[in-house]
């Protein structure tokens, strides 16, 4: 598109200036069309290069007026377009021609004229239409092109816009450029101008350089021919020098040579001086030597003659002398072993004198104490004389005192015999009393206040009465106002130590070993100290509760009743009764139970044999002979009982927990045998829940709860009845009364503890509590039929 564009303008121009009829008949269609075009754009160059041709063209329509003047025929012009052409000059001819008759009057003539002439404008009418069609197409296509080129100028001059912008960055780098470029010639120029005047001055220094070193090489030559001529001048002064210095140490030699001959002649002149000094002492010397060698010559002749005398009589002397020496010897040897005896004995003295002064001194105090000591012995023998009577006296009041021992010892023995006979009577008695307490005897704890307690007036909502009767056993609380009294067989109050509960029920616990059989319940809401009494606090030995002292008494009794020759065998069982379903505490294997269970409805079923012992199919039996051994075995099931908590939505104060001890005794002298049970029962809590609240599970569980806990009293009360032997007694109403039937009837002794909270928000569960207790309280105590055995047993007591 573009290089057409860009072509068509110059064919264009070139058909114009060729256009001849020649050319344009070898042309095909298309430069038929470009050639009507070409004459189209020479229309409008009115009066130009092309006047002839147009010329022609008019001559054809004009025919007869203008046919001289065109060379070529009108056929001509007709074939190479169709149409004919016409100039302004031939139109305004036509439009100005005037009808010119001959005859005026010739109106067929005329008429003739008019019809050639509306001919003829007909054809120029017919010329300037297409001619007009013409322009219109031209006008249009010129349109376009100019559309064309109007767009190739939009987008040149974009294009050129943005080689203007091109440029302009460009120019701007460039002028950036040139900028520092130009600083860059200004420092360049600047460095240059600087290393002009350095070269300058470069030059001077080179010029004065020069100049110098002209100087300096005249002053070099000079120098050198100095140089030479001193040289010369060393050279010669070298030689000279070496001849000198030959010279000097022949010289020296010489000279060292004359010194050693010097100092060998000093020496010899020195030698030879002293050998003359020394002649020169020597003779005087020999002279005084001979004068005086002379004199003692005299005198030793003169000395010599008395020594001879002298002689003769010292040999006398010497004869005597040594005679003389020997008597000394002699006496001397005598002398020492003399002294030697003497030294000895001096040292014996010497010793004698000490030791005399010590004899002296003890014999001074022996003799104060032989003084005393006789002075004593005589007081002594006073006093003996005097004792000698006393312990006459002594024996006989000894005699009569160990007569006295002797029959309080006798006494004693009597009183101990006494003393364990009443002790057994004793035992038999409170037994006695138990029983005639009735076999279901129930005491009442309350728990102190715990700081987690809400706090409030709970102090003065539970008292305790002081008069000597209720001492100990009763106890009121206070409801809205109104004063509720109980009184049961004994009230322990909050600061009752564990020790002082199991003190109270020591004795229960003795039955267990003696062959009966024993149930201890805590019966309360949940938070009253069920679990405390029953258990005791974990991790505190001190308040440990009634089941792990009961055991530790048992152990120790079992120990102790060894010598009397009773063996006892224990076994402990722990289960929880929830929901009526019994839970092994002690299962090792709890999961696998307890899918079995599931299954087998026949697991932990509970079963009575004839003999009255109960049975719980699969119920893990341990025995045990050591506290510790049992210590464990509560851990185990605590833990178990934790593990049951978390699991099943805090089952531990919904169910009953009981312990299991069965104890059977064999005495192998006496044959005897005994079958105790002891049975320790943490109940669920007593609580109601609000019938609204409860509902699903919790309602399931509730409903569980106080069914069980109602068909236990119910069991407790006909059994209270059926002492008058009134009712059948509803064992089968709940696993736990099923459970313990053969330790709630008969002979058998059960203690209910009722734990009571001493909160305020807990009144009205207190209250329910006491009631329920004093209605079990009130079922056993006091029947004729006890009555008449405590007298009867009263008459006992006398007798006995
Ligand atoms: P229950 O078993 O009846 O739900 P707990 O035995 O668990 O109640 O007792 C609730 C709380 O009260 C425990 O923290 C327990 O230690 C405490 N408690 C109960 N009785 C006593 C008491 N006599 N002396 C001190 N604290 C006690
Ligand atoms: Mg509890």
């Amino acid at each position: 598109m573009a290089s057409n564009n860009q072509n068509k303008p110059p064919v264009l121009s070139n058909n114009i200036t060729k256009a001849s009829p020649s050319s344009n008949k070898k042309l095909g269609v298309d430069e038929v069309t470009c050639d009507k075009e070409q004459k189209f754009g020479a229309e409008k160059m009115v009066g130009t290069a092309n006047n002839a041709r147009i010329r022609q063209a008019f001559s054809v329509v004009n025919g007869i007026q203008d046919l001289g003047l065109s060379s070529n025929p009108a056929s001509n012009a007709g074939s190479e377009c169709g149409t004919i052409e016409f100039t302004r000059e031939d139109v305004e001819a036509l439009l100005s021609e005037k009808m010119r008759y001959k005859n005026k009057f010739n109106y067929k003539e005329r008429c003739e004229n008019m019809m050639d002439y509306i001919k003829r404008l007909r054809l120029c009418i017919k010329w300037f239409q297409e001619l007009e069609g013409d322009y219109a197409f031209e006008h249009e296509r010129l349109r376009n092109a100019l559309e064309l080129s109007e767009q190739k100028c939009a987008e040149m001059e974009l294009a050129l816009r943005n080689k203007e912008e091109e440029l302009n960055l460009i120019i701007v780098e460039l002028r950036k450029s040139f900028a520092s470029l130009q600083e860059k010639l200004a420092k360049e120029e600047s460095d240059k101008l600087a290393a002009l005047d350095s070269l300058a001055r470069e030059k001077e220094t080179r010029l004065n350089m020069e100049r110098s070193h002209a100087s300096l090489s005249e002053d070099l030559g000079k120098a050198q021919e100095e140089l030479q001529s001193a040289n010369q001048r060393i050279a010669s002064i070298n030689d000279m020098y070496k001849l000198l210095q030959e010279y000097n140490s022949s010289l020296q030699h010489y000279n060292t040579k004359l010194q050693k001959d010097i100092d060998a002649a000093h020496e010899s002149i020195k030698r030879g001086e002293k050998e003359k000094s020394a002649i020169v002492e020597n003779l005087s010397t020999l002279r005084g030597q001979y004068k005086s060698l002379q004199e003692q010559l005299s005198t030793y002749k003169a000395s010599q003659d008395e020594a001879m005398r002298q002689k003769d009589a010292l040999v006398h002397e010497v004869a005597s002398m040594r005679v003389e020496l020997q008597q000394v010897r002699d006496d001397r040897d005598h002398q020492l072993s003399q002294v030697q005896a003497l030294t000895a004995e001096v040292i014996k003295h010497k010793e004698l004198a000490v030791s005399s002064e010590d004899l002296e001194a003890r014999c001074a105090s022996q003799s104060n104490q032989i003084r005393s000591l006789s002075d004593q012995l005589a007081a002594a023998e006073e006093k003996l004389e005097v004792s000698d009577l006393s312990a006459l006296e002594t024996k006989t009041e000894f005699e009569g005192q160990k007569k006295l021992i002797n029959e309080l010892r006798n006494h004693l023995e009597d009183a101990e015999y006494k003393l364990i006979e009443g002790e057994k009577l004793r035992k038999r008695l409170h037994n006695t009393i138990l029983e005639l307490k009735g076999n279901i005897r129930v005491f009442c704890r309350v728990r102190p206040l715990l700081p987690d307690d809400s706090s409030g007036s709970e102090g003065k909502l539970i008292s305790y009465p002081t008069t000597t009767e209720a001492l100990g056993r009763g106890i009121d609380i206070m409801q809205n106002g109104q004063k509720h009294s109980f009184s049961f067989d004994r009230v322990f109050m909050p600061d009752e130590s564990q020790e002082d509960v199991f003190v109270e029920i020591s004795q229960l616990v003795q039955s267990a070993l003696d062959g009966y059989k024993v149930c201890i319940f805590a019966y309360g809401q949940t938070g009253s100290g069920k679990t405390y009494t029953m258990m005791g606090k974990p991790g505190h030995p001190d308040l440990k509760g009634l089941i792990p002292r009961s055991l530790e008494q048992i152990f120790q009794t079992r120990q102790s009743l060894l010598s009397q020759g009773w063996k006892y065998e224990m076994q402990v069982s722990m289960l929880e009764i929830y929901n009526e379903t019994i839970r092994d505490l002690l299962s090792t294997n709890r999961d696998a139970s307890r899918l079995e269970n599931a299954c087998n409805g026949k697991q932990y079923a509970i079963k009575h044999d004839a003999s009255g012992n109960t049975h719980v199919t699969d119920l893990t039996v341990v025995d045990v002979c050591s506290t510790k051994e049992v210590s464990y075995l509560l851990d185990r099931a605590a833990h178990s009982r934790s593990v049951g908590k978390t699991q099943m939505n805090e089952q531990s104060s919904r169910s009953h927990f009981v312990f299991t001890l069965r104890i059977s005794g064999l005495n192998e002298s006496t044959e005897q045998q005994v079958q105790g049970i002891l049975n320790l029962i943490d109940l669920a809590g007593s609580e109601r829940l609000s019938k609204s609240g409860s509902t699903g599970d919790r309602l399931k569980e509730t409903q569980a709860i106080n069914k069980s806990l109602s068909s236990l009293s119910d069991v407790i009360f006909a059994l209270a009845k059926k002492e008058k032997k009134e009712d059948h007694v509803p064992f089968r109403n709940s696993k736990l009364t099923y459970l313990l039937q053969p330790c709630l009837g008969g002979d058998s002794k059960t203690l209910m503890f009722v734990n009571i909270s001493p909160e305020a928000s807990s009144v009205g569960e207190s209250l329910c509590s006491l009631r329920f207790a004093a209605r079990v309280n009130a079922c056993e105590i006091g029947t004729p039929r006890r009555q008449t055995s405590m007298r009867s047993s009263e008459s006992r007591l006398s007798l006995g």
